[in-house]
């Protein structure tokens, strides 16, 4: 809060404009904002209308429940079913529908399904229900992921037999290079999220700009620091270089968090992973590890279950990837919107469909 007043100044924000401006960038530049928050920041203060026309923002897959795969709900929907289990997670998960039904239909039909706010309300459940197995639904990013570590260890300090995790988690470095060698989207830069760079620091981003020579700013949440992060990518574009770029430092440190960084070394390895629109991603995805592996909730499950996303007009999969926008999804607005979602991107408060919905995109 300390800090809104200023990185909501008009005048300031009026002058990172006219700075970007002053480019004068001849051609168009295609900046890619990582992160839902940004997408919500750029539309909620009215941001894109402001940039020139040449820039252009493609929404990235930054949505944990975007790119979580119909499998995992799937997953999450047959231990839901079983009355010994009470499913832990948070709320914009439960109206997400897998191949065949969401955990909002089977609390309806009588599941046990607990909203939580925190993941140490799922710690809480299951001491106060010893006689329950508790699965906690752990999506998300680096940002979320230490969270699910912390409780996974407390678990086991506590000696619970009835907690159980049953991880989405996926690490967004690996999903950027993919970004970066698909033809089809053309990203000039990227606008790398804030909070998942806490945790990984800016080093993290090292190899989309060196390899893949894109430039890769880190920027914070409030609208001035966006349009400076995106000043400093039109710049880099401008002059031909590709770094990674601090401009959040005031959070984020060139090495991010070691304590976060350790903790998610000690509970989870990391392996190929799929994610919605990109398929699999190769070291994506974070899974208990042998130490903590009598939390995870897959062996409640049994085998893995692969399951292909289904198939409907919704274009989510288009939409985490960069490839349409959501007003280009043929159902946007008509079929699908917030009340009725037919895809994850219209469920979040992070998803691209929901904020263009709210927005006016
Ligand atoms: Fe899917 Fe709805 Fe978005 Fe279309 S508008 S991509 S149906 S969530």
């Amino acid at each position: 809060m300390r800090y809104e007043k200023l990185l909501r100044d008009k005048n300031l924000i009026k002058e990172a404009l006219d700075k970007i401006r002053s480019l004068n960038l001849r051609k168009n530049v295609n900046i890619m904002e990582v992160c839902g928050t940004h997408t919500y920041t750029f539309f909620r203060f009215g941001l894109r209308r402001m940039l020139p026309e040449n820039i252009h923002l493609i929404s990235g897959p930054g949505c944990p429940v975007c790119i979580t795969e119909d499998s995992f709900i799937d997953k999450a929907v047959i231990l839901a079913r079983d009355k010994n289990n009470i499913i832990a997670t948070f709320g914009d998960l439960i109206k997400v529908r897998g191949t065949k039904s969401s955990l909002e239909e089977e609390r309806a039909l009588g599941a046990n399904i607990n909203i939580v706010y925190s993941p140490s309300e799922a710690i809480d459940l299951a001491v106060t229900n010893p006689g329950k197995r508790i699965v906690f639904l752990g999506v998300g990013f680096e940002t979320t992921a230490p969270l699910s570590a912390s409780i996974v260890k407390e678990a086991k300090q506590k000696k619970l037999d009835n907690f159980f995790l049953l991880s989405a988690h996926r690490i967004i470095p690996p999903a950027l290079n993919v970004l970066c060698s698909d033809k089809e989207i053309n990203i000039d830069g990227f606008l790398c999220p804030g909070h998942v760079s806490a945790i990984i620091g800016a080093e993290a981003y090292k190899e989309a700009a060196q390899k893949f020579h894109k430039p890769c700013v880190i920027g914070g949440f409030e609208p001035l620091d966006m349009l400076i992060a995106m000043y400093k990518i039109c710049l880099q574009v401008k002059e031909g270089k590709s770094i990674v770029e601090n401009e959040y430092d005031r959070v984020v440190r060139q090495r991010g968090n070691p304590a976060a960084i350790k903790l998610l070394s000690e509970v989870f390895y990391v392996k190929d992973a799929s994610w919605r629109g990109f398929g699999t991603i190769k070291k994506s995805g974070l899974f208990l590890n042998e130490k903590y592996k009598n939390f995870d909730a897959q062996k409640l499950i049994g085998k893995e279950i692969k399951v292909k996303n289904k198939l409907t007009n919704c274009r989510c999969a288009d939409v985490v990837k960069g490839k349409i926008k959501p007003s280009e999804c043929p159902l946007f607005r008509k079929a699908c919107n917030p009340e009725k979602p037919f895809g994850p991107c219209m469920v979040s408060f992070e998803g691209s469909c929901r904020i263009y919905y709210e927005y006016g995109g």
